[in-house]
């Protein structure tokens, strides 16, 4: 897009990835090669619908009674914002259920 005009006019050099990385396979590459997690780690304990899944919809253990996870571990995929706020709704929605004792 910034290669387009009129942004390019106004464009002198692309820093990164650089010109050298333009198809999809190029682009793989270097993100493989440069990206970092910033520090958003989740999915470490990801909730779903399968027995091998770490949690349930309601972030029961499964196969441990009384325990449940209630942290950014059980997203299943990384929100494509930050993560406080989705953790805090979490916690919220774990609020209730766990009010509701189920
Ligand atoms: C440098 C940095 C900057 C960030 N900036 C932002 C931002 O600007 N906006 C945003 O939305 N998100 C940001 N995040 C991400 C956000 O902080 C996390 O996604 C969120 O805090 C995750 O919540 P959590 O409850 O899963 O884990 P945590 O907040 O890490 O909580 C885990 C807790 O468990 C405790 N604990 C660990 N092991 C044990 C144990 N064995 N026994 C008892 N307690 C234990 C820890 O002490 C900690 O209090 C940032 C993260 C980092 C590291």
């Amino acid at each position: 897009m910034v290669a387009q005009s009129p942004v390019a006019d106004l464009v002198q050099e692309e820093e990164f990835p650089g010109p050298k990385v333009s198809t999809p396979e190029e682009v793989l590459r270097y993100s493989i090669d440069t990206g970092g997690g910033i520090y958003h780690a989740i999915g470490s304990a990801a909730m779903g619908p399968n027995d091998d899944d770490v949690v349930d919809s309601r972030l029961r253990v499964r196969g441990v009674s009384g325990l449940r996870v209630i942290d950014a571990s059980v997203f299943r995929q990384q929100p494509s914002g930050n993560t406080a706020a989705p953790t805090m709704a979490l916690a919220w929605r774990a609020a209730d259920l766990i009010e509701q004792g189920e």
